[in-house]
């Protein structure tokens, strides 16, 4: 994971470094670092967060228009100062900063130790910053080319932004497998993981590909590829506001992006829907719809929360579009031998579209004549170019860890592919279609509805707040949705929960419930309603304490749950984008009040671009 940030150019590089690194700091926090360079080379990198180090470099010499920046998300080596980015080859000849991971590490670093080399840290990163210098000092070589030899010989993946003091006033940036963005300027350049250091200098951006390393300096840009061919850089205009990266009135972005998902789904489906409501155009899949009309199966491949989207699309496609489905974990799927042909359908799920398990499943299945769709929310990402086709969720940028408002923006989107596809499948009669579309339109405003319910659920936020433990149960389609608010509520609290399709509780959690256990039912009027009832006895016989999600005007559940939150009235098929709102606010106010920082929760980071 972790956070790049650089700059080249006319400017001062610190603050634009720092802004750079808060803004990216959603990809790790276990250490911040920065190198500047005005003559000299000044690194500054501490243990914590971009705080940490501001506090850090107070008084320092903070000058110098060529500078990098990183934020980690450990994984060689803890996160301690010495581990933190960047690193420094040994003589002083290189400084890296890096996203990613070098699998062949041990094995580099065994042979630069036979050569003399020593370490100052546990990083995969300093092995190698410590390799481009070997073949820089050893072949006597350009910098550029140590750099790209070096990399001939990675197996893994990076992010990287390279300097070498003996070629100050040049930066060199590669990639493979972890993003990186390249903000073009006026004789000044930006690098960054994500857009969104670079979106208030330019709009103009450069997105690296696979094995590409770009020379950049105040003189302009250089692009190949680490076997030494010459590519053509291609200038994209991106259009993301700064409005949209900012906390606005709210605490924390989770509940900011919590608050916007009645604007965010209706961004999902605006041009997508006719005004009639009649029909559902999907531009970006229009060319492969022949395909995915007569697809035999569905392989849906996503992990976290993206996975719970694709368990409720997989309800979804079954229902409306009777196409069987399968779901899978991206990291399993990648290593298996799955059999996938050419009727197939592989959908693959990731908010960032750089996960990089989720990458790695769609490699895998690209040679088998399946047609490959991806849902994601980062317009340009890996995801988008690695597919045949797709649909972005038009979320809005998603800071806070914990995903929210891209979760529900990924499931309107597989409702709308669902309920398309049943109509072109002519297995969703036009009446239903139809009838499906209105329901669907509707639901930006039962959002709105559920919102104000906020105070409401603060309250029993504050009853259970200091339980150890919760068990959420749902059936059908809402299954994914007790998944979903387990996992919202260990991600940011820390408490643990787990999600049961409710009757297998009868296999195993009920021997769990007691007076102390709180059980989060997902009990709203659809076809499981009078199963999941007597679930609610079977807790409530054992003590279990009941908070219970419903519909509106619900009588049997309320006299029987501990706590109730009504939700309004939908088709059943829509029932997941409103339900898990309610699961979303517990879990923000639970672990606000437990003091925990909800945006960064520890060990997290929000796009997992390493294995
Ligand atoms: N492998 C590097 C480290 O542990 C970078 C980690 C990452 O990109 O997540 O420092």
């Amino acid at each position: 994971m972790c956070g790049i940030v650089a700059y080249v150019g006319d400017r001062t590089a610190y603050p634009i470094l720092i802004k750079g690194l808060q803004r990216l700091e959603y990809r790790g926090y276990d250490s911040a670092g920065i190198a500047l360079m005005n003559g000299k080379t000044n690194i500054y990198k501490c243990k914590g967060k971009v705080k940490d180090l501001e506090h850090l470099v107070k008084d320092q010499d903070i000058s110098g228009s060529v500078g990098m920046g990183h934020t980690r998300w450990a994984t060689h080596g803890e996160p301690s100062d010495r581990n933190a980015h960047p690193h420094q080859s040994m003589n002083g000849k290189f400084i890296v900063i890096h996203n990613g991971i070098i699998e062949n590490y041990a094995h580099l670093k065994k042979e630069l130790t036979n050569r003399g080399y020593s370490f100052n840290s546990d990083t995969d990163t300093e092995v190698l910053a410590n390799l481009i210098e070997n073949v820089y000092l050893e072949q006597k070589v350009s910098a550029e080319l140590a750099v790209r030899l070096a990399l001939t010989r990675v197996v893994g993946a990076y992010g990287l932004v390279i300097s070498s003091p003996e070629e100050p006033g040049m930066l060199i940036a590669a990639r493979k497998g972890s993003p990186l963005v390249i903000g073009v300027g006026d004789k000044e350049y930006f690098l960054a993981s994500d857009a969104t250091p670079i979106i208030e200098y330019t709009d103009q951006v450069i997105y690296l590909n696979d094995e590409e390393v770009a020379v950049i300096s105040r003189q302009g840009l250089d692009l190949k590829n680490i076997y030494n061919d010459t590519k053509t850089p291609e200038i994209k205009t991106i259009n993301l506001s700064i409005e949209n990266i900012d906390k606005g009135e709210y605490e924390h972005y989770m509940l900011k992006e919590i608050h916007e998902q009645s604007n965010s789904i209706t961004e999902t489906f605006r041009g997508r829907i006719a005004m009639d409501e009649s029909k559902i155009f999907l531009g970006g899949i229009l060319d492969v719809m022949h395909k995915l009309i007569d697809a035999k199966r569905i392989v849906i491949v996503a992990c976290g929360t993206s996975w719970h989207a694709a368990l409720v699309g997989e309800y979804l496609f079954e229902e409306y579009a009777r196409i069987p489905v399968e779901v899978e974990y991206a990291s399993e799927f990648r290593y298996r031998n799955p059999i996938v042909d050419k009727d197939d359908l592989v959908i693959a799920i990731s908010q960032s579209g750089e996960t990089a398990d989720t990458l790695a499943a769609v490699r895998l299945v690209k040679d088998s004549g399946a047609t490959i769709l991806g849902i994601c929310n980062v317009a340009g990402s890996s995801l988008s170019r690695e597919t045949h086709a797709g649909v972005y969720t038009h979320a809005g940028i998603e800071i806070g860890v914990a995903s929210t408002k891209a979760f529900t923006s990924q499931i309107t989107v597989l409702t709308m592919m669902a309920f398309l596809l049943g109509n072109k499948r002519q297995v969703l009669p036009a009446a239903d279609y139809k009838a499906l579309i209105h329901e669907l339109i509707q639901v930006p405003d039962k959002i709105a509805e559920i919102l104000k319910e906020e105070k409401n659920i603060e309250k029993i936020a504050s009853i259970y707040k200091d339980v150890t433990n919760a068990l959420y149960l749902g059936r059908g389609i809402l299954f994914p949705v007790a998944l979903e608010g387990a996992l919202k509520l260990k991600e940011i609290s820390y408490i643990h929960a787990e999600g049961y399709p409710a009757a297998e509780m009868k296999h195993g959690p009920i021997a769990l419930i007691d007076e102390s256990l709180p059980v989060v039912v997902l009990a709203v009027q659809d076809r499981s309603y009078e199963k999941m009832v007597s679930n609610i006895q079977e807790v409530k016989a054992r003590k279990g304490k009941v908070i219970a999600i419903v519909s509106k005007g619900d009588k049997v559940v309320k006299k029987m749950a501990d706590q109730v939150i009504e939700i309004p009235n939908c088709h059943e098929a829509l029932s997941p984008l409103l339900s898990v709102i309610p699961l979303q606010i517990l879990s923000y106010h639970i672990a606000v009040m437990r003091g925990c920082n909800v945006d960064q929760p520890r060990n997290l980071a929000k796009s997992v671009t390493v294995e």
